[in-house]
């Protein structure tokens, strides 16, 4: 206590950690090395890695880092300003363009990172008078930019198209606009979202749908992402995605109209005051680009690499990179963890509130460098010591 009879500063935060402590949610940063997508260096030792989104090794891929080190020699280590200002390296317009033909839109809006621009892009769009209409499941930062909107909202069961559908219909026609967003591909489900259904019922209600796609982008559709099947893009007027899953490096974006896009970059908040990506970043992303639209059978492999570990398990087929096995219990979950760990495996626990109480799990992630003897010790340990002993 103080002198006005409060907690202080650090008895507020310190109370609230010995809360979180005892409920297993303390979260604690480890120092880690990454050599490789599938590698990860802690206290001096080499573990397999199965938690990272760099599902293509495009970090440390060599043309990828060349053209990172090419544009900093070039254009130096950082932007300088918000890209309205100074901070527009040319490289943007470039990776735009590169974007917007992947995923079959008009145009392009680059943000600094995926949480930047949902935090961006949905306040731009609505606010008081708007609806908005979200999966339970959708990522933190479209729960963010909802919350910032203004808009009223409402939360639809995960992947619920009739509930979706009966928000709409006690909702929709008291609002002007409307917006739907979800995951394209459930970053801790590795689920995939009825986006074609979706996109049918936002057309309907003259509701915009918006996915997020961070997972997606390098690894479904070829390439393209989730808002596309056997080549047909799908209704999606908003595309959004993350440069630092697949791409391996960092930013975020939308695909959209040539209005939209424009409209953005005059009004969306995290695109006006803060400082344009660096140069090595925008021009690593473009060789990204390059890679994964000319490796079209490597970037299947994350996905097979998934199923090879769903199947020793007799889980069903994965949908994406991500397959997460929920065993509920934040000790339970660390334990078995801590078990990989010891075994030269990492897995992270993923806890609330990154995900439903109860729904503690060990999130796997698969990339296409994983060898097929890694994965077989992997599947034999959840097999042997993690969901045996459930069974029994
Ligand atoms: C990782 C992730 C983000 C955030 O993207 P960053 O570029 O890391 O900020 C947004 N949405 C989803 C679904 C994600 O998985």
């Amino acid at each position: 206590m103080n002198e006005t009879g409060r907690p202080g500063l650090d008895t507020f935060a310190a109370a609230k950690l010995a809360e979180l402590e005892a409920r297993s949610q303390r979260r604690r940063l480890i120092d880690t090395g990454r050599e490789a997508s599938y590698l990860a260096e802690r206290d001096g030792r080499s573990l397999i890695s199965f938690c990272c989104n760099d599902y293509l090794n495009l970090s440390h891929n060599e043309s990828v880092k060349e053209a990172a080190i090419e544009a900093t020699r070039r254009y130096g280590t950082g932007s300088g300003a918000s890209r309205l200002v100074t901070g527009n390296n040319p490289l943007f317009a470039r990776l735009e363009a590169r974007l917007a033909r992947l995923k079959q839109a008009e145009d392009c809006v680059v943000f600094g990172s995926g949480y930047l621009a949902n935090l961006g892009i949905i306040p731009a769009l609505t606010g008081p008078g708007d609806l908005i209409l979200a999966d339970e499941l959708a990522h933190a930062c479209l729960l963010s930019g909802m919350k910032l909107s203004g808009a009223q909202s409402h939360i639809f069961r995960h992947n619920d198209l009739d509930h979706l559908a009966a928000l709409l219909a006690t909702h929709r026609s008291g609002a002007r606009h409307c917006l739907v967003l979800t995951d394209g591909v459930f970053s801790m489900d590795g689920d995939l979202a009825p986006v074609a259904e979706m996109a049918r019922l936002a057309r309907a209600n003259d509701a915009w749908l918006m996915t997020d796609d961070a997972h997606g982008l390098g690894i479904l559709g070829g390439g393209r992402g989730s808002s596309f099947v056997e080549g047909i893009k799908l209704d999606v007027p908003l595309q959004m995605g993350t440069l630092s899953k697949a791409i391996g490096g960092y930013g975020g974006y939308i695909c959209a109209s040539r209005p939209v896009c424009d409209f953005l970059r005059t009004r969306a908040r995290t695109l006006i005051y803060s400082t344009g990506l660096p140069p090595a970043t925008v021009a690593a992303a473009i060789a990204a680009i390059d890679f994964i639209e000319a490796n079209p059978d490597y970037i299947e492999r994350p996905v097979a690499n998934a199923r090879r570990f769903t199947r020793a398990l007799g889980l069903p087929d994965p949908q994406s990179p991500i397959v997460p096995v929920i065993l509920g219990a934040e000790t339970a979950t660390l334990a078995a963890s801590a078990m990989l760990e010891a075994e030269g495996f990492l897995v992270t626990a993923i806890r609330p509130p990154t995900v439903p109480p109860g729904t503690a799990r060990l999130r796997t992630t698969f990339t296409a460098l994983h060898r097929a003897e890694d994965i077989d010790r992997l599947s034999s340990l959840f097999r042997e010591r993690i969901l045996g002993s459930e069974a029994a």
